[in-house]
């Protein structure tokens, strides 16, 4: 298995795709268009990683130099959390979509459950947390139902072939099964041996909401931008590099494939080559089910990116 179906349309979501968070403007065209020259065809991308126009760059050279097809890729995105307001999804998203140069996203996901001051992208973009002090963070009174409803409108004007949600708990995904007219098809959430979130997956399974892990590393996507919170890397982890040498493959491969096997794709970000093509390659072997117990023992509910642990002022619906 290689990929995930898409229940509502049937689309098949690549398990290993390449994630676009921090990867430098001005790396992000020849890294994706030599990704998809290796076999990438899902990269995971969002306003809030403020790198769009140049991911897109790397996909339109390589659909047209004829290396794929538009619909040989699979190319997610998020609405930015200042975007929740009816009136803004489909703005956003059809300037989202000519950044990347695309008529349509195939997933495009709600970054966060949580609604922020409208920020026009003219003055700021991307807008990021914070407000214009750069320090307080303004909720906004909309509700994820009145988000819902606007991105199942991109599905009806063609602009997005799957929606979902990411970061955010099964409670939550309860309410959106009742009011949903479509209902998420992926959830995007952190995940690897230090956050299991084995209850979510579970019941995101039982619903039929297909799963995609990030951070599979854990700490290691957060120590460039210093917020790994001094945890052990998990990739000189003792025992994922016992797994690993016993199965000849790296920690990272590891990692990925702890999270594949158990139908969960992932979006590692990596811009050196060699890397990425040992990414895609973690699919090549099967870890056995003592192994993959022994990796989630290590579950410590150790959360790296956490909205709640912004060290700031929070002017509540200012
Ligand atoms: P990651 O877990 O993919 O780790 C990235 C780090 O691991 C980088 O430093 C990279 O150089 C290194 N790395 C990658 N492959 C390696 C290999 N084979 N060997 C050794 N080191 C390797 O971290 P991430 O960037 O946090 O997450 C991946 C993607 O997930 C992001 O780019 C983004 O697309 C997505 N994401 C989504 C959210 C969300 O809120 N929905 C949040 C974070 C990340």
């Amino acid at each position: 298995m290689s990929s995930i179906t898409l229940p509502r349309t049937g689309q098949q979501m690549p398990l290993v795709g390449m994630g676009t968070w921090k990867i430098p403007n001005s790396e992000c065209a020849d890294v994706v268009y030599n990704a998809i020259k290796s076999g990438y065809r899902l990269f995971d991308g969002a306003a809030d990683y403020g790198n769009e126009k140049e991911v897109g760059e790397g996909v339109r050279r390589a659909l047209s130099e004829g290396l794929v097809k538009r619909e040989e890729l699979f190319i997610t995105s998020k609405l930015w959390n200042t975007f929740h307001a009816k009136e803004h999804v489909k703005a956003q998203a059809t300037m989202q979509l000519d950044l990347w140069g695309l008529d349509y996203f195939d997933l495009f996901l709600v970054h966060f459950p949580i609604a922020l001051k409208y920020v026009d992208p003219a003055e700021r973009y991307p807008p990021g947390w914070f407000g214009a002090d750069g320090k307080t963070v303004h909720l906004q009174e909309t509700s994820l139902q009145e988000t819902w409803t606007a991105m199942e409108e991109l599905v009806d004007a063609g602009l997005a072939k799957n929606i979902g949600i990411s970061n955010c708990q099964g409670s939550l995904l309860c309410d959106m099964l009742r009011f949903a007219r479509i209902k998420p098809q992926v959830l995007q959430i952190e995940r690897h041996p230090y956050l299991t979130q084995e209850a979510l997956i579970a019941f995101a399974k039982e619903v039929g909401i297909a799963v995609t892990g990030y951070s599979s590393f854990g700490p290691q996507g957060y120590i460039e931008i210093s917020m790994d919170r001094g945890a052990q890397s998990l990739l000189s982890h003792d025992l994922v590099s016992t797994v690993a040498s016993r199965y000849k493959k790296s920690p990272a491969q590891v990692l990925l494939r702890w999270s594949t096997q158990q139908g969960i794709a992932v979006v590692p970000k990596v811009t050196y080559e060699d890397k990425w093509v040992e990414n895609l390659d973690s699919l090549s072997f099967d870890l056995s089910a003592a192994d993959i117990k022994a990796l989630s023992d290590l579950n410590c509910n150790l959360r790296m990116n956490d909205p709640a642990d912004i060290d700031v002022r929070m002017s509540i619906f200012a």
